[in-house]
């Protein structure tokens, strides 16, 4: 098994040739300038239907800490069947309580996956991508779920 990697305070994801890019705010801000695009934040809702985000990041954090890439993801009744880019075919709940909703919103998943070859730009994307209570997109599917609702 791959080791996963922690600092505290700090997430990063690895690169596939071994780069770090910084997942946290304060990460970004140490890193300000370096490595970083100008890609904007973009926000999302805690409570963001996880199927839907799912569909929108194409990522997926293995419980060893490996993010892999989403090839293609159909809903079956209150699962999801995932296909990886490495080939991995599986049924995942899409409770936004779930361990992999969690990781996903935490960024506590610290390595790229090398067969899914999962793109700089998509792991710079998600490092930008946050979570918030009351702040972000529901990504609803009719109107632009942006608007504050509540
Ligand atoms: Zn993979």
């Amino acid at each position: 098994m791959e080791s996963v990697l922690r600092l505290p305070g700090i997430y990063y994801v690895v690169t596939i040739d071994h780069r770090r890019l910084p997942f946290s705010l304060e990460g970004l801000r140490r890193y300000r300038g370096t490595a970083m695009s100008k890609a904007k934040r973009r926000y999302y809702r805690k409570r963001v239907d996880f199927f839907r985000l799912l569909i929108k990041m194409k990522l997926w954090p293995s419980r060893s800490g490996i993010l892999h890439g989403i090839r293609s993801i159909e809903r079956k009744g209150p699962y999801a069947e995932i296909t990886t880019h490495c080939g991995h075919v599986f049924l995942a709940t899409t409770s936004k309580n779930s361990r992999a909703a969690r990781w996903l919103r935490n960024k506590w998943a610290f390595k790229a996956c090398r067969a899914c070859r999962v793109p700089d730009w998509k792991l710079e994307k998600y490092s930008k991508t946050f979570f918030a209570q009351h702040y972000g997109s529901m990504l609803e599917e009719h109107g632009s779920g942006d608007s504050p609702k509540e």
